[in-house]
């Protein structure tokens, strides 16, 4: 069971600015935190940007795995965001791990999860790493090229290998494919050589590419693995488990999880083992970041006669807004004014069209580099001051875990937990 359950949350009422009860919990949540500083006289960092997560959201997130995924059993990717709290629900709920590092499968570890539901599924790694999980029985491991089978053969002969296939990920955010997977034409080589190495090649893997739009991608991809698990089953390797990584974002997941689902059916029969290694898909929408505006710069247009400003908050890429750059994404911001209400922010593009009634923003972090740049433009239709704070939903996926320290900042965010979901809540002893 779960070391460490977690401090319920106390949350005053709030208005939201959507109907529901998640959303206002979430508000609740926001509201409390942000009612308890002091802008005047509070410590240094006591005012910074902080995460709520609904823990109910990753809760309702598996059951709609588990419905639309039967035969996958998920390996969350913990890279996407090594929440404790996450990790310890998703512990609970019995999926396994897919980890990245040694540290990564550390912190699996020490919530006491078995060894045997970790893949560490990098497939170049670092050799103080490899031998770790070699000590610690993290048996499932990747690879998709030569030297990483000598380097396996020299320190963890008895792994059990999972070749990493190329995908077509072209239409996916980030793209992976670019640096891992063996192309179809190298496979028979690669297992010619496990083979000569005595190595134990159980299954196959692949990744589409995270944010993963083509549907088609993950056919081709099963297809693929049908090929290379018959080319190695003549090889003499006893092939039982194919791992068809992660990709699926909540948007798309029930029409992706279709066509997988009669992919599998169809190549792949009922008694192979078929593992999945979700990271977005599971935390993207369960984590809203608030940041508090330190600064702003009034900017005159003389010829147009407009006035827009710029916010600057204490938050920005360099931080968990990295996701901008490493992620591709375009946060949309919104008012939390006096913690009070709720009001979306209308983003448009530069040059677009006017909408009256409204105040130009352009959104920076606080770091002293030009890049730092959270949104371009959007209008509100209240004034932001100094002291407001603003919020972004969706913040969950590769944001927090890839912030910096740059310019001093921290790199390290509270995070109020909060639960939507009773299944959650009586699995973490939330109320
Ligand atoms: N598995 C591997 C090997 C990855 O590299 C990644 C992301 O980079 C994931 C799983 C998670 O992908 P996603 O967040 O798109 O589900």
């Amino acid at each position: 069971s779960i070391r460490n359950p977690i401090k319920s949350i106390d949350c005053g009422i709030v208005e939201s600015h959507g109907a529901g009860n998640v959303q206002r919990l979430i508000g609740q949540a926001l509201k409390k935190r942000i009612d308890d500083i002091d802008h005047d006289t509070c410590e240094v960092g006591d005012e910074d940007a902080f995460f709520v997560a609904d823990l109910g959201e990753v809760y309702r997130q598996h059951m709609r795995w588990k419905l639309h995924l039967p035969r996958v059993k998920p390996h969350y990717a913990v890279k996407c965001n090594p929440d404790p709290q996450v990790l310890r629900l998703l512990a609970e709920l019995g999926t396994g791990f897919d980890c990245a590092s040694k540290a990564e499968i550390e912190q699996v570890l020490g919530i006491g999860v078995e060894p045997t539901r970790i893949i560490y599924a990098q497939p170049c790694k670092t050799k103080s790493h490899l031998r770790y999980a070699a000590s610690h029985g993290v048996k499932q491991i990747t690879f998709d090229n030569i030297d990483e089978l000598h380097k396996t053969k020299q320190l963890f002969p008895n792994a059990e290998l999972y070749l990493r296939i190329l995908t077509d990920d072209s239409a996916s955010m980030c793209r992976l494919s670019l640096k891992f997977g063996a192309a179809l034409d190298s496979t028979r080589e690669l297992l010619e050589a496990a083979k000569n190495l005595e190595l134990n090649v159980v299954g196959v893997a692949f990744h589409v590419g995270s944010g993963a739009s083509d549907p088609k991608a993950f056919l081709k991809a099963v297809q693929d693995a049908r090929y290379v698990f018959d080319q190695a089953s003549g090889l003499g390797f006893n092939m039982h488990t194919l791992d068809v990584g992660g990709g699926f974002c909540t948007e798309t997941f029930d029409q992706m999880a279709g066509v997988l689902s009669n992919a599998l059916d169809l190549y792949m029969p009922s008694n192979t083992r078929i593992i999945g290694e979700p990271g977005r898909y599971y935390v993207s929408n369960a984590f809203t970041l608030a940041c508090h505006v330190i600064a702003r710069r009034t900017v005159v247009d003389p010829t147009l006669e407009t006035t827009s400003y710029m916010l600057y908050l204490n938050d920005g890429v360099y931080g968990n807004f990295s996701s901008i750059i490493f992620d591709h994404q375009n946060p949309i911001p919104r008012i939390l004014k006096n913690g009070q209400h709720f009001m979306h922010a209308s983003t448009r593009v530069v040059g677009g069209y006017e909408t009256p009634n409204t105040t130009d923003y352009s959104i920076w972090g606080p770091t002293c580099d030009g890049i730092d740049c959270v949104t371009q433009m959007c209008s509100f239709p209240e004034v932001v001051d100094i002291g407001d704070w603003l919020y972004f939903e969706k913040m969950g996926a590769y944001t927090k875990c890839s912030a910096t320290r740059f310019n001093g900042f921290t790199d390290s965010h509270d995070v109020v937990y909060i639960s939507s979901d009773s299944g959650a809540s009586a699995l973490l002893g939330l109320p």
